[in-house]
């Protein structure tokens, strides 16, 4: 229908990968239960939503682009210096943004695979050589990642813990890890969901990249704080890798109302860190049942937990979709379920019930 000149367009957006987001599906007589999203299933505190509320009143105006009292409240929070912060719309922005930091002809990313579905969309975008190292069994294999090192590696995410299989990497590996990798090599810790983690021998970032010029941790606002659907995440690294992602962002990426709700969410934190509290049980639960039902889960530290079906994969999930519950599969791989309410927990386990029988 368009004739025979087209824009031509990069030849690489032939061979990408789309990015599947999780979906909601409904039973007929309306239940449904998303655990597709790693979402937090409790709305916004009654203080967000106010401060969302009175923000609305400016949105004629741009937004703040240094988003200046954030980063203030977030270096507040963390003590780390703001000059250690950079801010983008999501934390997976900002993962596009480090990418575009070190995109060049011939760049390459090292990253365990499976892990957040992003990276190797991201990769091809900034043009940078994907090198993805399997998963020894459901956690990284540092020494293949670090095996994996070439005078072209320019970053290495690792994901901790890891998306979709909750594993975490423990403080003693990760620092012979680290041992291991070039300075000139950026290291990002992916920690998406931090917030989650019980286990004390899961090295917390901000502690770690102290010391560490070339390691930065990528940390989000849509998990523990709940909030998704406004979009702020932040990296936090030494001062010229915060520079060169502030470098990289869209003018006003990180809008108004984003701003102020993550403000008013690390006003709340303690409330909101209960909610996080009362998913930890509800994982434990949830885990425990399934284990109980004869499945095997890997341990989480995460939102979420890990069911590897392989075939089975895509029989699982339209088996829960009869139940109303979305969960996220991965074709020949397995199922991540978020942990959600103890409604929709409770859904999701008499559905992994029947489908286990
Ligand atoms: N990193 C990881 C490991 C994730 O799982 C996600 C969300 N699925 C993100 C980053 C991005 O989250 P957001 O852009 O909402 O901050």
């Amino acid at each position: 229908p368009y004739g025979v000149a087209m824009p031509r367009f990069r030849p690489i957006l032939d061979s990408m990968p789309a990015y599947k987001p999780g979906k909601a599906v409904m039973t007929a007589d309306g239940r449904s239960y998303k655990l597709s999203s790693n979402e937090s299933p409790y709305g916004p505190l009654p203080s967000v939503v106010e401060a969302i509320a009175e923000g609305a009143r400016q949105v004629n105006r741009y937004p703040d682009p240094g988003a200046v009292k954030l980063t203030e409240a977030i270096a507040a929070r963390f003590g780390v210096p703001v000059e250690h912060i950079a801010l983008g719309a999501g934390s997976v922005t900002v993962a596009q943004q480090l990418f575009e930091t070190v995109g060049e002809p011939g760049a390459e990313v090292i990253y365990a695979w499976r892990s957040f579905e992003a990276y190797p969309l991201l990769a091809d975008l900034a043009g940078v050589r994907s090198v993805q190292v399997p998963l020894a069994g459901e956690d990284h294999d540092l020494d293949a990642m670090a095996e994996a090192i070439t005078p072209e590696t320019r970053m290495i995410f690792v994901c901790n813990p890891n998306n979709p299989t909750g594993t975490s990497i423990r403080g003693q590996e990760l620092l012979a890890f680290l041992d291991r990798v070039p300075e000139d090599v950026l290291v990002v810790l992916d920690e998406a969901y931090r917030e989650y983690v019980r286990d004390e021998s899961v090295p917390d970032g901000l502690l770690l990249y102290r010391d560490r010029p070339n390691v930065c941790v990528l940390r989000t606002f849509s998990k523990a704080y709940g909030l998704a659907g406004l979009r702020v995440g932040y990296v936090v690294g030494h001062e010229p890798v915060a520079a060169a992602v502030r470098k990289t962002i869209i003018p006003f990426a990180v809008n108004h109302l984003a701003q102020v709700a993550a403000i008013a969410s690390l006003e709340a934190e303690d409330e909101l860190l209960e909610r996080v509290d009362s998913v930890v049980k509800e994982r434990t639960r949830v885990r425990e049942a399934l284990i109980a039902q004869g499945w095997t889960v890997p341990p989480t530290e995460a939102n979420f937990v890990w069911l590897r079906l392989g075939e089975r994969t895509m029989d699982f999930a339209a088996a829960c979709a009869v139940e109303g519950v979305a969960v996220r599969p991965f074709a020949g791989e397995g199922a991540r379920v978020s942990i959600g309410d103890p409604e929709a927990n409770d859904a999701f386990l008499s559905a992994a019930a029947s489908f286990a029988k």
